[in-house]
């Protein structure tokens, strides 16, 4: 049921963080992994990694911003690998100010990296999955899908589209046998928090104190969630939104 074999899975912002911790869960379920990310160095040595642990993966350019280059990289995968069945939009980014002091310039960066980037890469993706008779689209929601905070007003807006794209992209293809959820992940340690946790004061013991697991979740905390939506055994499953947080979003 979770077997992936045969399976081609391309992880935007793959290199790094919670892309490459579920990168290496559809890795060890057998799908062949494209890592899609900027920065070549880091994408080649995640794909390394990936192999190092029994995997097979390539490493792809791609900035997710724009439609060229996301083009290039379905086109890309389609020659190299012959297929495209499961995708994850995972690549994003953050700018942490209060509303009245972020730049238009900051507010579509944001847009376009989370949200524009997902509707960039699930378009590229169809026309394979459609003529394979089925796919799946992960995509990468977050907290602010739910809450709002004062330091994150465009990656609050960006999140929330995410989670209503998800549906958009369900309802559209689900004729298509195509099933798109979204991915909830709570606070997780990756380079993105780091530097969460340098601009925002007192936010380490907030995720501590308020996460009933009490820890900050890992990239390996993502691997079984993205098998589970990548597999057989969400067949029947589409336009959800699923936590991956520690109990976070349940506690008051
Ligand atoms: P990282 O900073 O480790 O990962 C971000 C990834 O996105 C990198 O691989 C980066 O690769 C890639 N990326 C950024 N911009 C672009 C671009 N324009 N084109 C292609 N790739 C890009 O952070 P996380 O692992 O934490 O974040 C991954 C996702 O999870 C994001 O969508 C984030 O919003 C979300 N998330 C994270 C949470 C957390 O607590 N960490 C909580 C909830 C959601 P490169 O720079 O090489 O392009």
């Amino acid at each position: 049921m979770f077997d992936l074999k045969g399976k081609v899975a391309v992880v935007t912002g793959g290199n790094g963080g919670i892309g490459l911790g579920m990168a290496q869960g559809l890795a060890a379920a057998g799908a062949q992994i494209v890592v899609a990310a900027r920065n070549r160095e880091k994408s080649r040595a995640a794909a390394t990694e990936i192999e190092r642990r029994g995997g097979t993966a390539i490493a792809i350019d791609v900035d997710v911003t724009s439609e060229a280059s996301v083009d290039a990289m379905t086109k890309a995968t389609m020659e190299r690998l012959g297929r495209l069945d499961i995708l994850v939009n995972n690549a994003g980014t953050n700018i942490r100010k209060p509303v009245h002091d972020l730049t238009l310039d900051e507010w579509r960066l944001v847009l376009d990296t989370n949200l524009t980037s997902a509707f960039l890469c699930s378009r590229a993706a169809y026309p394979a999955m459609k003529r394979a008779g089925g796919g799946k689209v992960i995509n990468i929601g977050s907290m602010m899908s739910i809450f709002g905070a004062p330091f994150a007003p465009v990656y609050g807006a960006s999140k929330g589209g995410i989670v209503q794209l998800t549906k958009s992209l369900a309802t559209t293809w689900a004729r298509d046998n195509i099933q798109v959820n979204a991915v909830l992940p709570g606070w997780i340690d990756t380079e993105l928090t780091q530097k969460a946790r340098r601009e925002v004061p007192g936010l380490n013991e907030m995720v501590l104190r308020r996460t009933p697991a009490a820890r900050w979740g890992v990239g390996e905390d993502m691997a079984g969630i993205a098998v589970f939506l990548a597999s057989s055994a969400s067949d029947f499953i589409t336009g959800t939104a699923i936590p991956v947080d520690g109990g976070y979003s349940i506690q008051v």
